[in-house]
């Protein structure tokens, strides 16, 4: 039986980085479980390794790049002795106490690690189009995040994709800075709620592409246009865009914690008092358990309490 760690923490975003620079410093040494380099989607790092330039993380007064910054927190996580596993937790059993923790996908009995207290930091990810361009280009003109690119687009013609409320939010933000922002919808109806609606349709720099899909994001360095396919017609054109935003929903990363943690419907970590969750000694942070700020500095925030939370519950622990 390996010995057990005072905290693992699950995830190498700017949660879980800044929860292990936390504990660290308190002397708990903590083990993160970074997730693998090989996978794209929940490579370490979290998805700022998916962006380009930073420029609303406070403290860099001149932006910083996205993988450059994980660069920085993963350092400071290192220097005060957190441990790390390039790898994926395949299971976890939260009902034995301390939580086992299983790497990859093994059908072994007894866990690979075992934990005093969790800290689950997994993260979310956008849903993606999966059209030719789009990977290529992701942060040279295609961004999921509006907040944080669409400084970038002053002046521009982009496009939105998406007919819910995060494609409204996003385009009715967009028109601050954009010339003209076209939402393209692969129906006549939006889903978004009404109140969105009457905003979008109220304002004249959004115009809407109905029934419509994206089938290409096309340029080579930086998006230099967008395919779109007319459902109905089936004919296709070229919408001379600078920029696509994706806004067509996320998934928090959480089905290795399924039937043993408390989610909501679209499958976010439940979060009670702070970072609690319905497991005493499991704390979430970060995007897993916050589908509303999604930002780096939200998510390092919440980091920091999931290890203050952590502190002081094993100190709690020590005492009975
Ligand atoms: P959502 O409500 O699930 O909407 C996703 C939209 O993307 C839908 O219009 C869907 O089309 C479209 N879509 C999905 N897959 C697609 C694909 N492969 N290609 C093209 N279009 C695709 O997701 P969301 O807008 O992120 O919202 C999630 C939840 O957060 C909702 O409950 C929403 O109300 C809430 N939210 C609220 C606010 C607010 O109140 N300010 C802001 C953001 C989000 P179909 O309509 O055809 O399915």
């Amino acid at each position: 039986m390996p010995e057990p760690s005072d905290v693992v923490i699950v995830g190498s975003g700017p949660a879980g980085l800044t929860a292990a620079i936390y504990t660290a410093r308190a002397n708990l040494r903590p083990l993160v479980i970074e997730g693998e380099p090989s996978s794209t989607s929940d490579q370490p790092g979290g998805q700022l390794m998916l962006t380009t330039e930073v420029e609303n993380y406070p403290g860099f007064v001149d932006g910083i790049m996205g993988p450059d910054l994980m660069a920085q927190f993963r350092g400071q996580a290192e220097r005060f002795g957190t441990e790390f596993v390039a790898r994926k937790v395949g299971r976890v059993d939260l009902t034995r106490r301390p939580f086992g923790l299983w790497i990859d996908d093994t059908t072994a009995a007894e866990p690979d690690l075992l934990a005093n207290a969790l800290i689950v930091a997994t993260g979310a990810q956008s849903l993606m189009l999966h059209v030719p361009g789009e990977d290529l280009l992701l942060g040279h003109g295609v961004s999921t995040c509006a907040t944080c690119d669409g400084f970038f687009f002053r002046e521009q013609d982009i496009a939105v994709v998406g007919g819910g409320d995060s494609a409204l939010e996003e385009a009715l933000f967009l028109t601050r800075f954009a010339r003209s922002v076209t939402v393209v919808h692969r129906r006549k109806e939006l889903r978004a709620s009404k109140i969105m609606q009457d905003r979008a349709f109220a304002n004249e720099k959004i115009h809407f592409r109905w029934s419509a899909v994206v089938t290409e994001v096309v340029g080579d360095a930086k998006v230099a246009g967008v395919k779109v396919r007319d459902v109905v017609s089936g004919e296709e054109e070229i919408l001379a865009v600078t920029g696509l935003f994706v806004a067509i929903g996320h998934v928090p990363n959480t089905a290795v914690f399924a039937g043993q943690l408390d989610m909501d419907e679209a499958g976010y970590i439940r979060t009670g008092a702070g970072t609690t969750t319905n497991v005493e000694g499991v704390f979430a942070c970060g995007d897993v358990q916050d589908h509303i700020y999604r930002q780096a500095v939200t998510a390092a925030g919440s980091g920091c309490m999931a290890a203050i939370d952590v502190e002081r519950w094993l100190e709690g622990q020590k005492a009975v």
